[in-house]
């Protein structure tokens, strides 16, 4: 049985009249850039969101650039994230030529340890991006109140976590100064190529942001700032606003998944529960846990962007399920501090000692909307057997 990590196809046929419809009508109007589906899909994702201001941009790594740049970020700043996230969270700081600070992550969670801000903070520090990592929240009233303490803004990377919810029940990308989200076809809300979005309920950013979108010419060709290309084009955002309602469904999808995973792997003695985060004899498998989940009966506690399993022989276990066709991932095998790229901060690798666990130990298994429970049972089933033959 052959299983991809993910299969956009399947998620094509279920909308493809009406994805084909809204194509066939951006053809015939020529009108690509900005215009009437984008500012449809801003006020859809304002209305899904609860927030007051949402800008479509061309990317989530823009989303994050534009960010920086419109809280005003310079050379030489200091912006504390977590090590363990996708490159884009730590490039954009230093591509602003400032100086990203990493902190490790929380093992249950995978989210940036709130602890670990508070001790990297200088007086260069001028803002925080804590990730939404795999689509849960990070503990965002803790990295609030410190922000608060120290005078600093909060981006908020939700790339992987459009409509998960924080244990208030507020929706991320509404909970810090600015939210960052991306439409890269493997979110759980994609679109036919790039695009990102950037939320904020403040009206200032909000101004600032739409006009460095388009070069930072207000009126055009007159430039008080320096912005870039940011715009989102007409194509993309039809197609989100017709995807945009079936989000909730297939999130809810994606979490039925992830429980059945869960209950498979407990049911075969690989796990006794979820978020244990130490191997020991009766847990072979690390699962992944929702820490919210029992606060209130929230909808969108964890959304599952993606389902990472921690594994003594990780690398093992991949080929494994190569040769039987089920498809995975490393996120992330590389945390920033060990990138070449960073060795310039001369980081110490002994204090991230949970990202490098994840980073030698995780494995995404599939678990996108339109799996079958056969295929959960069968990539549960060839699991099994690669850790009981190892
Ligand atoms: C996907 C992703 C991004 C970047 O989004 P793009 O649309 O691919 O530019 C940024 N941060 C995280 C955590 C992501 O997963």
């Amino acid at each position: 049985m052959r299983i991809p990590l993910l299969d956009l196809k399947a998620q094509y046929q279920t909308i493809k009249k009406d994805i084909d419809d809204v194509l066939i009508k951006i053809a015939e109007s020529q009108h690509f850039i900005l215009g009437p589906e984008v500012e449809k899909l801003e006020k859809n994702i304002c209305e899904y969101l609860n927030c007051k201001h949402a800008v479509g941009v061309s990317s989530g790594t823009d989303a994050l650039l534009i960010a920086l740049m419109a809280i005003g970020i310079k050379p030489g700043d200091e912006v504390i994230l977590p090590t363990y996230s996708f490159f884009a969270t730590a490039g954009v700081v230093a591509r602003m030529n400032a100086f990203p600070v990493f902190t490790d992550i929380e093992s249950v969670t995978f989210n940036i340890k709130p602890e670990d801000i508070e001790k990297k903070i200088t007086s260069k520090t001028k803002a925080i991006i804590p990730v939404h990592l795999y689509g849960q929240s990070a503990e965002m009233r803790e990295i609030n109140e410190i922000a608060r303490k120290y005078d600093l803004k909060v981006i908020e990377d939700g790339a992987q976590a459009i409509g998960a919810q924080y244990r208030d029940g507020r929706n991320v990308g509404n909970l810090g100064d600015i939210g960052c989200f991306s439409f890269f076809p493997s979110k759980n809300l994609g679109c036919f190529g790039d695009g990102g979005m950037v939320t904020t309920n403040n009206d200032i950013l909000y101004e600032k942001i739409k006009i460095l979108r388009v070069h930072g010419g207000k009126p055009k060709y007159f430039h008080k700032i320096i912005g870039g290309n940011f715009r989102l084009d007409a194509i993309q955002a039809a197609v989100l606003n017709v995807k945009l309602p079936h989000l909730n469904e297939w999130s809810e999808k994606r979490r039925q998944n992830a429980y059945l995973y869960n209950k498979l792997f407990i049911d075969a003695n690989l796990a006794k529960e979820t978020g244990v985060t130490e191997f020991n004899e009766g847990n072979k498998l690390l699962l992944p846990k929702a820490v919210y989940e029992n606060e209130k009966s929230l909808i969108n506690h964890h959304i599952y962007n993606q389902y990472v399993i921690r594994v003594e022989q990780r690398d093992e276990l991949r080929k494994h399920l190569t040769e039987n066709e089920i498809g995975t991932e490393i996120y992330y095998p590389v945390p920033f501090h060990r990138q070449e790229c960073f060795a310039y901060l001369n980081c110490r690798d002994e204090d991230y000692t949970n990202s490098n666990f994840a980073a030698e130990k995780s494995i995404a298994l599939p678990i996108y909307p339109e799996l079958t429970e056969q295929q959960i049972e069968f990539v549960v089933c060839k699991i099994k057997e690669f850790i009981i033959d190892s």
